[in-house]
């Protein structure tokens, strides 16, 4: 019984030195980074969401004039705008700004466009 015992806490043991030699310990890395990236510039897979939005207006000039937290279905305002990506994002009211500044990528995933 104590020999098995031994080998658990050695097994324990080297593991635990592997992962400290490997670097663990900044598996928290890539989240921070992906934290700063979303603010900053969003996803291939978003921008084509912003074009598509900014495109579902008619009008093509970087300027998304529906509110993307009420999924295009509010007419947004100038006064609530948040730049995402190069679009000028219009919100229709300041929670909904407050809303699309928290998570830009969610509100973007949450829309949909006829095909
Ligand atoms: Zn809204």
């Amino acid at each position: 019984m104590k020999k098995l015992i031994r080998v658990e806490v050695f097994l324990l043991l080297s593991l635990f030195s592997t992962c400290m030699a490997v670097g663990c310990g900044t598996a928290k890395a890539p989240d921070a980074q992906q934290k700063q990236g979303l603010a900053a510039s969003p996803g291939a897979a978003s921008l084509a969401i912003l074009a598509k939005a900014d495109a579902s207006d008619g009008n093509v000039d970087n300027v998304i004039s529906k509110c993307v937290s009420c999924r295009l279905g509010m007419d947004g305002s100038p006064e609530h705008t948040v730049n995402y990506g190069g679009y000028a994002v219009h919100l229709c009211s300041e929670d909904c700004k407050k809303a699309f500044s928290a998570d830009p990528e969610k509100a973007l995933q949450a829309l949909s466009f006829p095909k």
